[in-house]
């Protein structure tokens, strides 16, 4: 009885029959975002046609990232390192920062290929609604890294929805209160209103981010 009730239902139906193991997996791969159970089933099965060797090239890979990667000490994106590519890159200007909710926001940005500082990660956006305070966003790192890294200019690349507008807002009035001396600018004109960074295409985030304004 215990066991059917932690099984969930549609085991019953598409992995009839099929080894406990498999179903785990089913299960696991179920939570990844696109993935209903006939995709994950289809998932597995291929790995399975293929030989072993398929399915442990994946799990191997699989360990390797979780083993090695963790978030750069600096930004948040993902690293091997202490640092990720970016901070790490001399090249870049690390006076100005583009601050955007997730790595998916951060990669639009760097696929547009027009900005060429560093980045900040906040790992959301300030929410009463959903009881997300700035504490519990990477928002404090970011007044310390403002303050101890020279930093001149802070793009803030939320989303264009009522939680990014006030994510925007609250840093702007943090960064003000705390007296520094920092541009801080918003993506303007053509990003419609609760767009996420991330779906938008190159030209419409190229031209927000050229025509930034104050905040
Ligand atoms: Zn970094």
């Amino acid at each position: 009885m215990v066991a059917e009730a932690v099984r969930p239902r549609w085991c019953h139906s598409m992995n009839k029959g099929l080894p406990e193991s498999i179903v785990r997996l089913v299960g696991e791969l179920r939570k990844l975002p696109g993935v209903g159970e006939k995709t994950a089933l289809r998932y597995v099965l291929h790995m399975l046609s293929g030989g072993m060797n398929r399915a442990s090239d994946l799990s191997a890979a699989l360990v390797e990232v979780i083993d090695r990667v963790r978030p750069c000490s600096r930004c948040g994106f993902p690293a091997e390192g202490d640092l990720c590519g970016f901070c790490s890159d001399q090249t870049r200007d690390m006076r100005s920062v583009c601050v955007v909710e997730s790595v998916g926001d951060l990669l639009a940005v760097e696929r547009m290929g027009e900005f060429h500082g560093v980045y900040h990660i906040l790992g959301g956006s300030v929410s009463a609604l959903r009881g997300i305070t700035p504490e519990k966003l990477r928002i404090p790192e970011f007044a310390r890294r403002v303050e101890q890294e020279g930093i001149r200019e802070v793009i803030v690349a939320t989303g264009a929805d009522a939680e990014g507008e006030t994510t925007a807002l609250y840093i702007s009035k943090m960064l003000e209160s705390r007296g520094l001396q920092v541009r801080v600018t918003r993506p303007a004109t053509g990003i419609p209103m609760g767009s996420s960074i991330e779906y938008l295409d190159g030209v419409t985030l190229m031209r927000a981010i050229r025509a930034r304004r104050e905040l």
